[in-house]
Parts: structure tokens; C-alpha cells; sequence
């Protein structure tokens, strides 16, 4: 189980005009569901770039468990984060092999598995990678969509006590949002997560929420204290 904490965190990236993150603090309880929001260059993409260790914080500091990130070795830190993007990277490969890579030395059931959990085994053996229109389209691609469910499987192979979404059903139309939610609800029961999302529903279900506005926290709370109504 992860607990996090960000204690007066700032972030900032070359050229930038101001800090990405300007004195963030929050703590993130094992097992809670915190939905981050905020207008676009808010921070929230900071915020995961920060705890995959993508970029290191100009201040302040990050503990896991009441550790400094800082210390932990990098590559074991990033077994325990499941990153589940809009848009994952590909690599050569077939789509099975673009699963497994999180954990070369899973089972073919296992990537079976982890592929039927995200609804991305129909095209377990399509080769996405340089293929931009999707079977459909009459192409030898995979879809935009497919590329999503292909990163949740991923995430379900990877099996990490802490999960981070950014923004994973985006540009989905509604029923397979409907089915990506589905599968997340399942992708994050019994672990810490963090959800970069803007659709009210993934909202609603979050423990608590997080609102960013120019790198800086202007509310937090749960859905109903948001809105006044706790
Ligand atoms: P959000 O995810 O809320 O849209 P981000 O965390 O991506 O916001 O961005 C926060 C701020 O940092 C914005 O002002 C954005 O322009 C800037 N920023 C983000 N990534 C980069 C980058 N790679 N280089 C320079 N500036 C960046
Ligand atoms: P970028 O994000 O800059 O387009 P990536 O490294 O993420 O590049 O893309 C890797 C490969 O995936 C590229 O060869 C690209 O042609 C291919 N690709 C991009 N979008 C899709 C898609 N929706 N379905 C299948 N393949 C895609």
C-alpha cells in the first residue's frame, strides 16, 4: 500500500514563464482515489510527471510511505507506478508485446489476461507501432481508442500498488468511455490512485479532489464539500 505527500512542492521547466507547481502540499492516503481538475497548464500533468520521476521538484519535497522519493532507487520506485496516458508510447512490436513490456517476464496468459481486463485482446496481435490508421479504417494500425485500452492492459499486467490516469479516456465517445470506466473501476480497487480527469463522473466517484489553478491548489475537498452541500 501507497501513502504520498507533497509538502510545499514546486516545479518549474526550462524556459518556462512561471513555476509548473508553486508550493503544492497534499497528502494522499493508502488506497484513497484523489481525482486532480483544473484548467489546462494547471499543473496536473506536473503533478504525475513529478512522481514518475520524469522531472525532479525545484523545491520542496515528495515522501512515499514518509520516504523521501528523492532516495528510493529509481527503477524499483517505478515497478510500484502504473502510468496509464492518453496516448502511450508504441514500440516495434506486436500489441501482446507492447503489454508485456512493463513486465518482460509475464506468462502469455498473464498478458491474455491483463489484455481481456482492459478489452484490448481482440487485437492482442496487430502490429501498431508505424501503422497510424487503425484495421477498421482499412489500415493495419490500431485505433486511438485501442491504443488506450492497450495502456490499461498494461497497467493490469503491471500490477502496481499505485495507478496514475491521465486523462485515460479522453476522446472516447460515450460508450467506450463507458467500458474504459468500467475496466478503471476495476484497474483501481484496493489501490492508491491518482486521476487526472475532467468528466464529472470520474469525479464523483474520487475519495476526494484535488483543484489546480496556476500551479497552485485553490480548493480540495470531497465532491459534496466542493459543492456545498457537506
Ligand atoms: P495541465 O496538465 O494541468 O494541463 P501541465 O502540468 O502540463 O498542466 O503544465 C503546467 C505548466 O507547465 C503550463 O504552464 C505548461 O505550459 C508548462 N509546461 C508543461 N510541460 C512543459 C514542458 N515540457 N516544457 C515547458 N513548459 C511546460
Ligand atoms: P507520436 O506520439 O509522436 O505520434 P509515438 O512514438 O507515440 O509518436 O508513436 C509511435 C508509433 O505509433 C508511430 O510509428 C505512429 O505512426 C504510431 N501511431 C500513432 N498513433 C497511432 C494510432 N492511433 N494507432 C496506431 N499507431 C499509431
Amino acid at each position: 500500500r501507497i501513502a504520498i505527500e507533497f509538502h510545499d512542492v514546486y516545479a518549474a521547466y526550462q524556459g518556462g514563464e512561471r513555476p509548473a507547481l508553486a508550493g503544492v502540499s497534499f497528502t494522499i492516503n493508502a488506497g484513497e482515489h484523489i481525482a486532480i481538475v483544473g484548467p489546462s497548464g494547471a499543473g496536473k500533468s506536473t503533478v504525475a510527471a513529478l512522481l514518475l520521476g520524469f522531472i525532479l521538484p525545484a523545491a520542496g519535497k515528495i515522501t512515499v510511505n514518509g520516504i523521501d522519493l528523492n532516495t528510493l532507487k529509481r527503477a524499483d520506485w517505478l515497478r510500484q507506478v502504473a502510468f496509464v496516458p492518453q496516448r502511450p508510447h508504441l514500440f516495434q512490436g506486436t500489441v501482446a508485446d507492447n503489454i508485456r513490456m512493463v513486465r518482460p517476464d509475464a506468462s502469455l496468459t498473464a498478458v491474455i489476461d491483463a489484455a481481456k481486463a482492459a478489452g484490448a485482446h481482440e487485437f492482442i496481435i496487430r502490429l501498431p507501432k508505424g501503422y497510424d490508421t487503425p484495421v477498421g479504417e482499412g489500415g493495419q494500425g490500431i485505433s486511438g481508442g485501442e491504443r488506450q485500452r492497450l495502456a490499461v492492459a498494461r497497467a493490469f499486467l503491471q500490477d502496481a500498488p499505485l495507478i496514475i490516469l491521465d486523462e485515460a479516456a479522453r476522446g472516447l465517445d460515450p460508450a467506450a468511455q463507458a467500458a474504459m470506466d468500467a475496466a478503471l473501476a476495476r484497474l483501481l480497487t484496493g489501490r492508491t490512485a491518482i486521476i487526472i480527469d475532467h468528466r464529472l463522473t470520474t469525479v464523483r466517484q474520487a475519495d476526494r479532489i484535488i483543484v489546480l489553478t496556476g500551479g497552485q491548489i485553490a480548493e480540495s475537498g470531497t465532491h459534496a464539500e466542493l459543492l456545498g452541500q457537506a
